[in-house]
């Protein structure tokens, strides 16, 4: 079983824990919607318009705040409540995502990197959203803008004051340009070098309330709303797959990704 691997009893033991918790979410991270295969990036449309229909069905789909509420222990959700959250600020946000997500009425987080608004991708076939269409995709409701920092760097690999700035300057954009409340944040990479607590303490001081990493993982009552763990969802899987990431099944590879970490930083002080 994956949950054994390199971890033994204890880290069983922490999955059979996790799972004994009560009610877990997932948060979905997305980034672009499309034909591009071989792309573990881009899902096809027809791709994600069965999953978010799965979702609706089910009367699964959560928005960021219930998810919020549920973190926080002031609501239940339903069991295995998902989130969907689509990182970068592609133009297939707009052109492919909004129109499923609308036809099924599931709600999203789009995280936007500010600095990148219109620009030429430097990988990928698309271009980022310029302002005028990320004011398209706020005012359709059905979507909340949420910053990716301003220059999609890592923030844990850079000063903290140029950190900080990134956070504070971004968030400041988004207001001032969707004339919205921006209060989330997902970390650029949200690999684990890509934050630390330093970097959640800046966050939470320059005003968000709620921030997403990319570490595999369902999300539980009570955990600090800074860094929640999401789910990735790739191109190509089946929707039988993607039934079984989005209630948990590969929860297991958390416990897995946290020890070959642990591993990852023996050797890099060894060497
Ligand atoms: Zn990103």
């Amino acid at each position: 079983m994956a949950c054994t691997f390199g971890t033994g009893m204890s880290g069983v033991r922490a999955v059979r824990r996790s799972l004994a918790d009560g009610p877990l979410a997932r948060v979905l991270t997305y980034h672009r919607f499309g034909d591009s295969r071989h792309d573990p990036f881009c899902v096809a449309g027809e791709d994600f318009a069965a999953q978010m229909q799965l979702l609706a069905d089910e009367g699964r789909a959560i928005s960021l705040q219930q998810l919020q509420q549920f973190v926080a222990g002031q609501a239940s959700v339903p069991q295995d409540a998902c989130l969907v959250t689509i990182d970068d600020g592609m133009l297939s946000t707009l052109t492919e995502a909004l129109p499923v997500l609308q036809k099924y009425n599931v709600p999203a987080v789009a995280f936007v990197s500010t600095a990148l608004a219109g620009r030429t991708a430097s990988v990928g076939p698309e271009r980022y959203l310029n302002w005028d269409e990320l004011r398209e995709l706020s005012a359709a409701g059905l979507i909340e803008i949420g910053s990716h920092a301003d220059t999609h760097r890592s923030m844990g690999l850079m000063p903290l004051d140029e950190a900080r700035t990134e956070m504070q300057r971004s968030r400041q954009k988004l207001q001032d340009e969707l004339n919205t409340e921006v209060a989330s944040f997902a970390y650029p990479f949200g690999t684990h070098s890509d934050f630390n607590p330093a970097t959640d303490a800046a966050l939470t001081a320059a005003g968000y309330s709620v921030a997403f990493s990319s570490i595999h993982g369902s999300v539980r009552r009570a955990m600090a709303p800074i860094s929640l763990p999401r789910v990735k969802v790739e191109g190509g899987e089946s929707l039988a797959m993607f039934d079984r990431i989005s209630r948990g099944g590969m929860d297991a590879w958390c416990v897995v990704d946290r020890s070959l970490w642990r591993l990852q930083r023996v050797r890099s002080e060894i060497s």
